[in-house]
């Protein structure tokens, strides 16, 4: 069979592209390595997405998924590792087999850095967030740490300082990297501390996070700093690597292609977090799948 869309990625943006799509009376497979509904499946509590005053994200996931079957979707689990451009058509591979289609939409998202720590996974949502834009107000009146000390560390510090009494970044280097603009800003602020030379080296929790210790890279002493949240912000990396010889990516690896989600070959679109944008949200995913879905089916003709 040639499926008329391909989604590759059911977060919230290939589940928005599949009920355009659907509804636009096309035939829809979403191809999903992971968990139906993408990162937000990490998120205990999403405040931000229009029409839910607080769900959480597993919840928010079943929603989009269920509306995207309940219109005709097919899923089928597993990881693409290869788009395949025929011309009229494109072949899309799994582990599992080859799938055919006039367009595809990839909206493989994006995964924030880990620093690796033993609890770190298991105290997301309960201390450690990986966006200042989705959990500071949980942190209002309340004193943070940020990892890092680039510029999505300084943008996640400087949001948190408008939240909370403190914000102290951890930064390994001497120095902080980035723009200058940003630096000026961040160093200006009475309520961001800056302790530089030094990593998180542990979590420290009880009934979530209490404390991280922390290590100073040249003396290699060890300290603790009592804090109600971690915010990581050591980078965010696009699942785009099958992709690398198929479709041309930015030098971080996000797809290149504006808000039409238009990508340089005709018939393959991209959608969410994967694309070259400025905010990585639930609700801008959901609209560059809107968008990725009516060029698609516009393509399709
Ligand atoms: C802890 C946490 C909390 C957050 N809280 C909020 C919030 O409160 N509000 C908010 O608006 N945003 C929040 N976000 C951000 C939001 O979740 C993302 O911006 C959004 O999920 C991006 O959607 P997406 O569909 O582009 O990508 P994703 O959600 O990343 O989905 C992409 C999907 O593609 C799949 N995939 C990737 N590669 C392949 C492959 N090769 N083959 C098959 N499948 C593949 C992945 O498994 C994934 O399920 C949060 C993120 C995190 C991590």
């Amino acid at each position: 069979m040639v499926y008329d869309i391909i989604i590759v990625g059911a977060g919230p943006a290939g589940l928005t592209a599949a009920v355009y799509a659907l509804r636009a009376k096309k035939s829809v497979l979403i191809l999903e390595k992971g968990a139906l509904g993408g990162q937000m499946t990490f998120s205990p509590k999403i405040e931000n997405y229009p029409g839910f005053i607080e769900l959480s994200g597993n919840e928010l996931a079943d929603k989009m998924t269920e509306q995207a079957l309940n219109l005709g979707a097919e899923i089928e689990l597993g990881q693409v590792t290869q788009v395949r451009d025929n011309g009229e058509t494109k072949t899309v591979v799994t582990e599992d087999g080859e799938f055919e289609a006039k367009t595809v939409i990839l909206a493989v998202g994006a995964e924030h850095r880990r620093l690796g720590l033993q609890n770190e996974e298991e105290l997301i949502g309960s201390g450690v967030s990986f966006c200042a834009v989705c959990d500071a107000a949980f942190f209002n009146g309340q004193e943070v740490c940020v990892a890092g000390g680039g510029n999505s560390a300084m943008q996640e510090a400087l949001l948190l300082s408008e939240n909370c009494t403190k914000v102290t970044m951890i930064q390994n280097l001497a120095f902080l990297t980035g723009e200058e603009a940003l630096k000026q800003k961040t160093t200006a602020k009475n309520n961001i501390e800056i302790i530089y030379n030094s990593v998180v080296t542990g979590l420290i929790a009880e009934n979530g996070l209490k404390a991280i210790e922390i290590q100073n890279t040249e003396t290699l002493e060890k300290s603790t700093v009592k804090t109600d949240g971690l915010f990581v912000a050591v980078g965010l990396r696009p699942d785009t690597d099958p992709f690398r010889d198929f479709i041309s990516l930015d030098q971080y690896g996000y797809i290149a292609a504006d808000e039409s989600c238009v990508t340089d070959i005709p018939g393959v679109f991209c959608a969410g977090d994967c694309r070259v944008k400025t905010v990585r949200q639930v609700s801008t995913a959901a609209a560059d799948g809107a968008v990725a879905a009516i060029a698609a089916v516009k393509y399709i003709g």
